[in-house]
């Protein structure tokens, strides 16, 4: 039966990262991979998940099942994480957690409960997306639509994206990033935000928000303004968070699924079934990432450690921003990159054509996928001057 399997073509990014590695270029930069990079282009563990482990190796009695949702301590401490210590929908018992396998799994959960229990509805991405989203909803077998995100000239298409939204039909799910819009870095303002809520309480949608940078934009709190807002405001809301990024715990696989809804009893109904989604899927989620996580939330002095090292990374990123427009003025191209400096998180819609993207790869040994989305944090202070004037060189300056 095997003879008739066809090969399909790997991931582009793994292709890439191939490319890469075998590129003997001395100067050559890595822009295409998707993780965190520090000046040495490395992706270092973060002391404070160090020191957890240190603590857990001492203090873990068993291996056994951690449950369908995962370890109540992870969902305890995600959940005031992501809405707020002090959120009135934690206080009216309104919201609950299930762990997951990053937030990859949380999407898959949140795909497969919405086939099964709202059947028919069909789900609206942003263009473009994470290419993920695509695989993950149509894998789960909902229609999957898209809404307009970037206009022509590499700018935010809010009228375009509001427009859309307004025709989407009446109980449909939009998927919205949090912050740090992957693949382009544009974010909503708190003023947007509230426009698009509006919308979503008009039209009847179900908001699924997809909140994998945490405290990589602006602050861990600023970032979940838009969550926090429509949990607040909406009777039902589906978020899914990933630590995979903020805690440096990409290969752990931590993330969680959390519902809002209109009341504790809907709440547990939802619950119920996201742990029929979870077991169909894997059982039981990995334990070690949520033990790390949960050992760091539920303890002062390595929270205050995590979110110094988080505010190191996001201030090196957004440094590397302004850097990197700076590093262009030279050639007179810093107003054409300027959106690099105003965009948020690890990715940038660049605005270097297929072409440009080609050559950068080709002349100078700089990798970024085909649509022109850099990894900020592949950019350093080594190799911005080299960055720049090879752009220079590919725009014919
Ligand atoms: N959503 C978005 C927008 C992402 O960029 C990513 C990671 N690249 C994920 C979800 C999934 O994250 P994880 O690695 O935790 O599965």
């Amino acid at each position: 039966m095997f003879e008739r399997i066809e090969r399909v073509p790997g991931d582009a990014i793994l292709g890439l990262i191939e490319a890469f590695k075998k590129d003997t270029n001395p100067q050559k930069v890595d822009l295409g991979v998707g993780v965190y990079r520090d000046d040495n282009g490395n992706t270092p563990v973060m002391r404070a998940v160090k020191e957890a482990e240190t603590r857990l190796l001492k203090s873990e009695t068993t291996k056994t099942y951690i449950g369908s949702h995962g370890a109540p301590a992870y969902g305890d401490a995600v959940l005031p994480l992501v809405l707020g210590a002090d959120s009135p929908v934690l206080e009216a018992d309104r919201a609950s957690a299930t762990q997951s396998p990053g937030g990859t799994g949380a999407l898959r959960l949140a795909a497969d409960f919405i086939a099964k229990q709202l059947p028919g509805k069909g789900i609206w991405v942003s263009d473009p997306t994470w290419p993920n989203h695509h695989g993950i909803f149509t894998a789960a077998g909902i229609e999957l639509h898209k809404y307009p995100y970037v206009d022509a000239d590499n700018r935010l298409d809010f009228d375009g994206m509001l427009a859309a939204i307004k025709k989407i039909p009446d109980g449909d799910v939009v998927v919205l990033h949090a912050c740090c819009h992957n693949p382009t870095g544009f974010d909503l303002s708190a003023e947007q935000w509230q426009t698009v809520l509006d919308v979503v309480r008009e039209r009847n949608l179900l908001p699924l928000i997809d909140f994998a940078y945490q405290g990589f934009g602006q602050g861990l709190d600023e970032d979940a303004y838009g969550v926090r807002l429509f949990a607040e405001q909406l009777d039902e809301v589906i978020i899914t968070s990933s630590c995979s990024k903020n805690f440096g715990i990409y290969c752990e696989r931590t993330g969680c699924l959390i519902a809002v809804a209109k009341d504790a009893e809907q709440k547990d109904n939802i619950r119920s079934q996201f742990a029929i989604v979870a077991r169909e899927n894997y059982s039981n989620p990995p334990a070690h990432g949520s033990a790390i996580v949960s050992e760091i939330l539920h303890d002062a002095e390595l929270s205050a450690m995590w979110r110094d090292e988080l505010t190191e990374m996001r201030d090196r990123v957004n440094t590397l921003r302004r850097d990197f427009v700076e590093a262009l003025k030279p050639y007179g191209l810093d107003k054409k990159y300027a959106c690099v400096g105003e965009q948020r998180g690890m990715f940038s819609y660049t605005g270097l054509t297929p072409d440009q993207v080609e050559r950068l790869r080709d002349e100078f040994g700089i990798y970024m996928v085909r649509s022109g989305r850099a990894n900020v944090a592949g950019f350093s202070q080594q190799n911005l001057p080299y960055l720049a004037r090879a752009i220079a060189v590919v725009n014919d300056v």
